[in-house]
């Protein structure tokens, strides 16, 4: 079986994004990249019925030798937690694990920071490989090398850089997510046209029902070249000291609105993360156009786009300006009474602007 596109992650250790359909049953190329004699799968509570006893049996064919061990934590951002860490790290003391395991993340985004985190950590590193079920994972979180677990204290305090070993995105999986999750990706793509890439945001512009509906073939593109986006950035910048920074386009308003409804998500009114991004992302073009930086006619296609993809483009009714701008005053690198965010000159030109006047924001 041959994945549609491979995209090649350089620097310190570098890795590939496979990308195409059928790749969870690919037990030669999964099992390819287990060093050792042990494997722990990790999923989740709904992504493991759907496709744990496959990937087992895929690996389990390709290397009969594998001692394969698979733990299942309870789905959803509030699982993401020292606890459910814990947990992995027992299964990984239980399978006796040894220093050439390999960490297999059978899931979205929170199997993927919460696995590999634990791959950082036992006998200090041993390997992961990305498993990415949701678009999300697919585009973004599976990619970049940066694991972590939340705290009451906040989303992300507890994490280590720990690169993949390699990353399967099977194509395949997407059928089975939640509309609502599949737009939350898209939200993430779209970012990356808005960051650095006019040709890709007017792809996405024309092939946009064709994302919505699913269509494999132009998800495969969609997620090869945001993957190719994600790989160039963090190559160049692992540890977030530069350019990385423009990957948090509409995330300084985005968490600030998830912050304010409680990280309540799916399942409520509450906007999810990419939701809350793309909410985030006209708020900073807006802010933008209004600093005299980008013209207006770019938040419009902006705004446009993420509502054709089924977006939302407005704060939710109730959310007070005054309530995010607390909020995004919280961020540490923020100097008194001025605002750290990456705005943009127009469509795929972010820049990170250390001084915007706080008050701007509440004339937004
Ligand atoms: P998620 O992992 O919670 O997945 C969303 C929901 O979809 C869950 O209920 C999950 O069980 C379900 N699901 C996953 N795949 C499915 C499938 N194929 N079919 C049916 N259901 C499926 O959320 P997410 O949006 O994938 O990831 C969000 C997390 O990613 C956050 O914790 C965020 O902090 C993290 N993140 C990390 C990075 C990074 O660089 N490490 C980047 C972005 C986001
Ligand atoms: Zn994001």
């Amino acid at each position: 079986m041959s994945a549609a596109r491979t995209v090649a992650v350089g620097g310190a250790v570098p890795y590939s994004i496979e990308i195409g359909p059928g790749l969870l049953d690919d037990g030669a190329r999964l099992a390819a990249h287990a060093r050792g004699r042990h494997a722990l799968l990790l999923s989740d509570s709904h992504v493991a019925p759907l496709y744990a006893a496959r990937v087992e049996a895929a690996l389990r064919a390709a290397r009969p030798d594998l001692r394969i061990a698979a733990h299942v934590m309870p789905a959803g951002e509030s699982h993401k937690t020292l606890a459910s860490f814990a947990a992995a790290i027992d299964a990984l003391a239980a399978l006796g694990a040894t220093r050439d395991a390999t960490v297999y993340a059978l899931g979205g985004g929170v199997v993927g920071d919460l696995a590999g985190f634990a791959a950082a950590c036992w006998m200090r590193g041993v390997d992961c490989v990305q498993l990415p079920t949701t678009l999300l994972a697919m585009v973004d979180s599976s990619v970049g090398g940066k694991t972590a677990v939340d705290i009451p204290q906040g989303k992300n305090l507890v994490g280590a850089f720990h690169p993949p070993r390699a990353v399967f995105a099977d194509t395949g999986a997407l059928r089975t997510l939640p509309a609502r999750e599949l737009r939350a990706g898209l939200a993430e793509v779209a970012k990356y046209g808005a960051i650095r890439d006019p040709l890709f945001f007017q792809w996405l512009e024309a092939e946009r029902e064709a994302l919505l509906a699913g269509d494999d073939r132009v998800l495969a593109e969609a997620i090869a070249r945001s993957c190719e986006h994600k790989a160039g950035i963090v190559e160049r910048d692992p540890l977030e000291k530069g350019e990385r920074a423009l990957l948090n386009l509409g995330h300084t308003f985005g968490h600030a609105i998830e912050a304010e409804q409680g990280y309540a998500g799916v399942g409520s009114d509450a906007l999810n993360h990419g939701e809350a991004v793309a909410v985030g992302m006209v708020l900073a073009a807006r802010l933008s156009a209004a600093l005299g930086m980008a013209p207006d006619e770019d938040t419009v296609r902006l705004g446009r786009l993420l509502h054709a993809l089924g977006l939302p483009i407005r704060l939710p009714a109730g959310l007070a300006p005054e309530a995010l701008l607390a909020r995004m005053r919280l961020d540490k690198k923020n100097l008194a009474g001025r605002l750290r965010l990456v705005l943009w000159r127009g469509i795929g030109r972010a820049e990170v602007v250390p001084d915007v006047d706080e008050a701007r924001v509440l004339e937004l």
